[in-house]
């Protein structure tokens, strides 16, 4: 008989479980947060559960179906995790260690491939291959802190997959990611290629995310190069989305903008962003391009960078420019093309 994952378990399924077979209630909170907060790899890790009950849970439960496959460090400490599930197929998660040293954030992924197909992502041109569970998703977070015993602070859907594309699974992960794991949901961020019916959505949900866009383009005909989903949702009721939802949260959304040599870095793009991003109240992340292997597309050159970085700056905006992590484990934005079986 296969035994039952209690990390798929919200606090009340779980105590529902303890209940019906037998338990008195309280043990469920012990057993949720040796799971979600003490990182218990095991069920004999939980001391201050009865032994009998362990022996119990070991043969008729386990804490998670997934588990980690291998992992890759890189010199900035990053380390590249690829986490398998039940089926056989896998996920990548990134775990970013030296932000500062109070936060600790993770990239985690929604799907295992992405159908959205945007030119200059590695993860798009592998393809999909499916949905990853509201479960699936959470237990990348739980794999990580098990392996690193250290509790994560903040997460962003910026691994592989369109989160947007699997709103209910990914819906009900962050409402895990914040009940389970008591992330606030200000430290969780969604990133979107922009499915617009999608972000009114979830500007009307229960917990509403921080939010970043890959806009990756100032205008529709460049967009509509690099990125497939352009044809159907477009820039401009991308922007009226965009201002929606910044004005539902009153926070400021994340713009990220991928640099390519020549094709988007000149000053005229600068301006016409700047343009496009009136009255809208964001922060706006440079991404130097990855190169991916068999595209044209160029790494921008850093002279390129510094003077569109300087433009949007000197027209009011709040930019950063994204650091390289985990370049040499190919760990980096838009390089996680998982083991796709
Ligand atoms: N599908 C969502 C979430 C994945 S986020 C989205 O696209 O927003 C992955 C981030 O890495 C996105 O901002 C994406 O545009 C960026 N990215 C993809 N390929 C890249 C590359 N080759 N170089 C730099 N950034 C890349
Ligand atoms: Fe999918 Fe995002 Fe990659 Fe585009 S950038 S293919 S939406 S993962």
């Amino acid at each position: 008989m296969e035994k039952i994952t209690l990390s798929k378990f919200t606090k009340e399924e779980l105590d529902n479980y303890i209940v019906d077979i037998g338990e008195k209630k309280f043990r469920s909170s012990q057993i949720f947060s040796w799971i979600w907060q003490k990182n218990a790899k095991m069920f004999d890790d939980m001391t201050d559960v009865k032994k009998q009950f362990r022996e119990f849970l070991s043969e008729n439960c386990q804490i998670t179906n997934c588990k980690i496959k291998t992992r890759q460090i890189s010199k900035d400490g990053t380390i590249k995790y690829l986490i398998e599930y039940s089926d056989g197929l896998c996920a990548e998660s990134v775990l970013m260690r030296f932000d500062n040293r109070a936060n600790l954030s993770v990239c985690i992924s929604s799907q295992v491939g992405c159908k959205m197909g945007c030119k200059f992502c590695a993860t798009g041109k592998n393809g999909f291959k499916r949905n990853l569970e509201a479960y699936e998703i959470v237990s990348q977070i739980l794999l990580i802190q098990q392996d690193t015993n250290l509790k994560i602070t903040n997460v962003v859907f910026m691994g592989q997959g369109e989160p947007l594309d699997n709103f209910e699974n990914v819906k009900k992960a962050i409402y895990l990611i914040n009940n389970n794991l008591q992330i606030s949901i200000r430290r969780i961020t969604l990133s979107t290629s922009g499915v617009i019916a999608k972000i009114y959505e979830l500007a009307d949900s229960e917990l509403i995310p921080t939010l970043a866009i890959s806009l990756h383009a100032p205008n529709h005909s460049i967009r509509e190069q690099i990125m497939p989903i352009e044809k159907k949702y477009n820039i401009s009721e991308l922007k009226k989305a965009l201002l929606s939802y910044s004005q539902k949260t009153k926070d400021r959304i994340t713009i990220e903008y991928i640099l390519i040599g020549g094709l988007n870095d000149t000053k005229e793009c600068a301006l016409e962003l700047i343009k496009y991003l009136e009255n809208l109240k964001c922060n706006i992340n440079l991404i130097p391009y990855n190169p991916v292997s068999d595209n044209n597309f160029k790494k921008p050159n850093k002279k390129d960078m510094l003077k569109f970085k300087y433009l949007l700056e000197a027209a009011g905006k709040k930019v950063t420019i994204r650091l390289e992590r985990g370049a040499d484990i190919d760990a980096a934005c838009g390089q996680l093309a998982g083991k796709i079986k």
